[in-house]
């Protein structure tokens, strides 16, 4: 974690504080916020596996924060940041995420204690097998109980290894493939999960930016177009975030902070897939000939512009630089990455944040879709796509033949037919179901922070919707 003061809390106090400052807001049981707010469970594992000639242990946990609703969900990091104060912080996020967004899941997060850039392909492989089979055998890897996604580390490839680790294990179990999500298309995943957590971010500044009170509160005006956009990390999350909103929405991403350094180009702006290829190619920014090098990547958080997403790791606006951020608003697109103490300062400037909870949760909202996939054991769109083209090109067919009888009295547009004409493949009801997902839990916050007196932030509003959604299903239940 990024902190840069002693009196800084870890990232699970953080979590806590900003729970503790919704729930004093709340009519609710002492014993019911305890019960939400503590984490249910913590598994720690060591494990060896043999490499190079030698055993090499290592350390992993998977974390169940509620079981309000089952499987849990969350992801798996690969980092040498990994510890048990950071998994329960993020899995205490899935909670409430979960809840926002309205994915029937509990909270839960895991890790590994590994650097994942140290190892070679096969190595990898056979070490997150075996933290699979860990996790497994415990239940903590299973389509009905705890189920993984990709995080800071992970991707497809670690998943597909995951769930077939799984599969292996449990040979006759028909639902395998749903007990992870993030999986490559071939091993049972769903288009639209890579890009799904940097689409929910655009998605998720778009519906803030169709709301001009809001856009207002943070002291901005207009549209994304136009917007100077600083990101940190170009990994998953940030790649895909900064790639949507300058290519697709016309903001300007003027700064990108990675591990090594940041590059910065006020003037002309950053070409977002030139700097991703240099970065894979070269695995840092550092030489980059189109725009300034800054060796202190942290600084640049600070540099002057319209939207800040943090798209990196936890706790990197802190008691340390909060006081000079410069960016109205801040989209919290990684993780925690302000920190309690911070988002006060933030606050009182008058800064928007826009909170992780809610703005990241992209990547969950396609998980689902792609379990919902995997226990249904179809596409999305297989059954109706066709039939819908065929009701569309009635439409087109009877007002082509009226156009005829009337003179060619008009005539449709190809690029309107073209369009019209097109069923829904996955991709496209993926992303459909996405912004409506984004669109929703955003009103459902905003909700919360324009009529409440005492709800001065979307944070706080957040906070509410989602332990409110927590306690009803708890009292639904019993506990
Ligand atoms: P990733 O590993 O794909 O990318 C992280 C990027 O950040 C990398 O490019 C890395 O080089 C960079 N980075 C690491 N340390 C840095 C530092 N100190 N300064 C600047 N850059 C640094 O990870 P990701 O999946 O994109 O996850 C990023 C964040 O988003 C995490 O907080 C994660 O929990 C959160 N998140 C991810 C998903 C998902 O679907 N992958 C979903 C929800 C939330």
């Amino acid at each position: 974690m990024a902190t840069s003061s002693p009196i800084e809390p870890s990232f699970r106090e953080s979590v806590d504080l900003m729970f503790n400052r919704a729930v004093a807001l709340m009519d609710l049981p002492p014993g019911l916020v305890e019960k939400i707010r503590v984490c249910n469970a913590t598994y720690t594992v060591r494990f060896g596996v043999r490499l190079r000639g030698d055993i090499k242990t290592f350390v992993g946990y998977r974390s169940v924060h509620s079981e309000h609703m089952e499987p849990v969900k969350g992801g798996i990091r690969f980092s040498m940041g990994v510890n048990q104060d950071e998994v329960e912080a993020l899995a205490a996020l899935m909670t409430y995420k979960c809840a926002l967004v309205e994915t029937p899941f509990g909270g839960s997060k895991g890790g590994l204690c590994i650097d994942p850039r140290e190892y070679e392909e096969h190595e990898l492989e056979r070490i997150t097998r075996r933290f699979a089979y860990e996790l497994a055998k415990r239940d903590l890897i299973h389509p009905s109980q705890n189920v993984p996604a990709p995080d800071m580390g992970t991707g497809e490839r670690e998943m597909a290894w995951m769930a077939d680790q799984y599969a292996r294990m449990n040979t006759t179990d028909i639902n395998a493939k749903a007990c992870v999500t993030g999986k490559p298309l071939n091993a049972g995943g769903i288009h639209g999960r890579v890009e799904a957590t940097g689409r929910g971010v655009q998605y998720a500044l778009r519906e803030f930016f169709r709301n001009p009170e809001d856009v207002a509160a943070a002291g901005l005006s207009g549209s994304l177009d136009g917007k100077r956009v600083i990101v940190q990390g170009l990994g998953n999350v940030g790649y895909h975030a900064a790639k949507f909103l300058s290519d697709e929405d016309g903001a300007k991403v003027i700064g990108i902070i990675e591990r090594d350094g940041a590059l910065f180009n006020a003037e002309d702006g950053l070409d977002v897939d030139d700097v991703f290829q240099w970065l894979r190619a070269n695995g840092g920014v550092k030489g980059y000939p189109k725009a300034t090098y800054v060796e202190n990547g942290a600084a640049v958080l600070e540099e002057a512009c319209d939207i800040l997403v943090p798209a990196a790791l936890e706790g990197v606006i802190n008691l340390g630089n909060a006081e000079r951020i410069q960016a109205p608003l801040i989209i919290e697109a990684a993780n925690g990455p302000v920190t309690a103490g911070a988002d006060e300062i933030l606050r009182k400037k008058g800064c928007v944040i826009i909170p992780d909870m809610y703005a990241n949760a992209g990547g969950v909202t396609v998980s689902y879709f792609e379990w919902v996939k995997n226990l249904s054991h179809i596409r999305f769109g297989r059954m109706q796509r066709r039939q819908e083209e065929a009701r569309h090109q009635l439409v087109v067919d009877e007002l082509e033949a009226l156009s005829d009888s009337m003179g060619n009295a008009w005539s449709l547009s190809p690029s309107f037919k073209a369009k019209y004409l097109r069923g829904a493949g996955e991709l496209e009801l993926v992303r459909s179901g996405l912004d409506d997902t984004m669109r929703t839990a955003y009103q459902s916050m905003r909700e919360v922070w324009h009529s409440r007196d005492d709800v001065t932030d979307l944070r706080t509003a957040a906070y509410l919707v989602s332990i409110d959604r927590v306690a009803q299903s708890y009292r639904a239940k019993g506990l």
